[in-house]
């Protein structure tokens, strides 16, 4: 069927690499957990340390995994969320449409201004973000403009927004950081661009309507009435308009698939045009089927010359302050990883960036990251984790780096040119 001589199998566990945590006795996760097959793996192998985007710099998820899956550096700096998550939900977007990511929040008005009291109004369900999506349709922010709300995963949505002379140059409401909690007023990166202006302003208008809307949503009403906490808020951040990427595995011809249960990496698979796989035991939590996914990988190598998994534990756990769940999630992880036939396969296991567990958030330390294949070199490390890996012969390595570092050990890079330059790292 081709010139391949190994197929490959590249696991992402989302926000694995970690700093020393005082309750694992100064181990990070991955050092604490006990993890015999990926110990194995990485001593017939090697290890290293993978920094998506340039050291030092904490990336979002899109960003880290479009670099691992094929995105050059170049394209995947300026991904913006909103386009990405809405071809994960499935809202079809038109050219002149911007997306614009949301968190249904827990809001409470304080003056003029709104504060953030939970950003995820508590944990909502993927049912009720629906119903409160469907309060939220079709509306009319002035100018031809109009407002729909599309419920994407967990508290996520996606405002999907269309009409004449809409730009995504905007800024975000969503404070982001602990260190303001006020929603911010949406503006153009560029107050003399026209069109951003107006699209700010009917921004600006539609989280209006939803905090006067939203509290009298029967949902909230329950909510209410049982002290929970309301959705009566929407924050939004990454406005997009349509992608088209580019991308270095169709470029060399490779059919690659992806498994995964995150809503956002369901859309960055469906924008890079690679096989998405999903299901509805796949949680993009701590408690997602590990088994089955890589059964699922496993079924979809018979199709495919390279195969992602992503898993969204780690970083769940990292965001939720809780690094032994991180230990005991990759504990299994490494139980389930005995199912894969190693022997043939060409095995990358890396991150698309590290998560401190300490702080709850994302870091620019790099990600303890390994590859084994058939034949491959050996380096001297043998326990997978932050500190074995920094002697290991991977070195310090780019994410497009280790995507090509395994293409090469499957002999996929017949094809690549030095014209292809814009892969190599900078
Ligand atoms: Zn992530």
């Amino acid at each position: 069927m081709t010139l391949h001589s190994h197929k490959g199998l590249m696991f992402i566990l989302d926000g694995l690499g970690d700093r020393p945590v005082p309750e694992l006795r100064g181990r990070t996760p991955l050092e604490a957990a006990r993890t015999p097959c990926m110990d194995a793996l990485l001593t017939r192998g090697m290890g290293g340390l993978m920094d998506p985007l340039s050291p030092g710099v904490p990336v979002d998820t899109h960003t880290g995994t479009a670099l691992l899956t094929g995105v050059c550096l170049k394209d995947a700096r300026f991904l913006r969320r909103g386009p990405i998550e809405a071809a994960g939900a499935g809202v079809a977007m038109r050219n002149g449409d911007v997306a614009v990511r949301c968190n249904f929040a827990t809001v409470e008005k304080g003056g003029d201004q709104f504060l953030i009291k939970n950003r995820r109004a508590g944990r909502l369900g993927e049912r009720e973000v629906a119903e409160l999506a469907m309060s939220l349709q079709q509306i009319d922010l002035g100018d031809g403009i109009y407002g729909s709300v599309h419920p994407a995963t967990q508290h996520r949505a996606i405002l999907h927004l269309t009409g004449p002379g809409l730009s995504a140059d905007i800024t975000d409401s969503d404070p982001m950081s602990g260190v303001s909690l006020r929603i911010q007023k949406v503006r153009a990166h560029d107050p003399h661009n026209i069109r951003a202006v107006a699209t700010a302003e009917a921004v600006n208008r539609f989280l209006g309507i939803a905090c006067a809307r939203l509290p009298d949503h029967p949902f909230n009403v329950a909510r209410r009435k049982a002290g929970g906490l309301e959705a009566n808020g929407i924050i939004c951040r990454g406005a997009g308009e349509i992608l088209v990427l580019d991308n270095l595995l169709h470029h060399l011809n490779i059919k690659a698939a992806i498994i995964t249960g995150d809503c956002t990496i369901v859309g960055l698979g469906r924008l890079l045009r690679h096989t998405v796989h999903t299901s509805s035991g796949f949680t993009a939590l701590a408690d997602t089927d590990i088994k089955a996914k890589i059964q699922m990988a496993i079924d979809a190598l018979d199709r495919h010359e390279l195969v992602f998994i992503h898993l969204k534990g780690p970083d769940i756990c990292s965001h939720d302050l809780n690094p032994r769940g991180k230990m005991e999630f990759l504990e299994r992880f490494d139980q389930a990883l005995t199912a894969v036939p190693a022997d043939d396969l060409v095995i990358g296991i890396t991150g698309d960036h590290s998560s401190d567990s300490n702080q709850g958030d994302h870091c620019g330390d790099p990600v303890p990251s390994l590859l084994s294949s058939p034949g491959g070199r050996r380096d001297l490390c043998r326990e997978y984790g932050e500190t074995a890996c920094c002697q290991g012969g991977l070195g310090r390595i780019s994410a497009n780096s280790f995507l090509i570092s395994m293409l090469d050990a499957m002999g996929c890079l017949h094809n690549y040119q030095a014209g292809d330059s814009k892969y190599y790292p900078i």
